[in-house]
């Protein structure tokens, strides 16, 4: 005779089946911690910004660090990019990083198993630069171990930070510089904001006036402001998405 589950036995055990999977999944990314600086014996540190593609500032931000002879990464949100094509395609094309920044900067809901976010933004990074970012940032930081399981199966690797000085809400650009150049250090990887997305409202002319200080700053100590690939040696972009 041969044996069948009764329709209550087998939903039941589909449903044990699910949840063992989404502990799985939850655990196997748990333990993955993100890069928060390179070499601590490098001369050179990173220095990225977030939350763009953002016009003019984005622009007047590659402009500053071109003519310092330094590039930058940038941790572009993926909804801004169409409307911000060109500016993208310049970005790539003047040697500067761009990177997933999530597609619309929303903080990680713990119970998002599939974590779309991180795919849908390397779709519109592809669409418009035909790049596919090999580096993460989630937003606001926060992640789950859905979402760095999602990182993982991506290929791809979470970026951090460790120097902060919350460029948002500084109104002096003297003192902003003065704030990153007291921070960093060789390797450093410093986390500045072009863009608005996650504080609307911001001034980033303050950065910007800022910004010549700190390359100037950072060449006076014998360090190279670089992209986060260079600094860590690692691949920025993925063969594909
Ligand atoms: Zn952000």
């Amino acid at each position: 005779m041969r044996f069948r589950l009764g329709p209550w036995m087998s939903s039941s055990l589909l449903s044990v089946a699910i949840v063992a999977v989404l502990v799985m999944l939850f655990v196997a990314g748990r333990n993955d911690q993100g890069i928060t600086h390179g070499p601590e014996d490098s001369s050179m540190v990173a220095l990225t910004f977030d939350d763009g593609l953002n016009g003019a500032d984005t622009e007047n931000v590659a402009e500053i660090l071109e003519l310092y002879d330094s590039r930058g990464t940038f941790f572009a949100v993926g909804k801004s990019l169409r409307g911000d094509a060109e500016l993208a395609e310049r970005l790539v094309a003047s040697g500067h990083l761009l990177a997933n920044h999530s597609l619309t900067h929303t903080r990680a809901n713990p119970n998002d198993v599939p974590y779309y976010e991180l795919s849908r933004a390397q779709h519109e990074f592809a669409a418009v630069t035909h790049q596919c970012p090999a580096f993460y940032r989630p937003p606001y930081g926060v992640e789950t171990g859905f979402t760095k399981s999602a990182v993982r199966r991506a290929g791809m690797t979470t970026v951090l930070w460790n120097v902060e000085v919350k460029d948002w809400s500084e109104t002096d650009p003297a003192r902003l510089a003065a704030n990153v150049l007291t921070k960093v250090k060789p390797g450093a990887i410093v986390l500045l904001h072009d863009g608005t997305e996650g504080h609307p409202g911001i001034d980033r002319s303050v950065l910007l006036n800022a910004l010549p200080a700190i390359l100037e700053g950072l060449h006076a100590r014998g360090l190279r402001a670089v992209r986060v690939d260079e600094l860590l040696g690692m691949p920025g972009t993925l063969k594909r998405c």
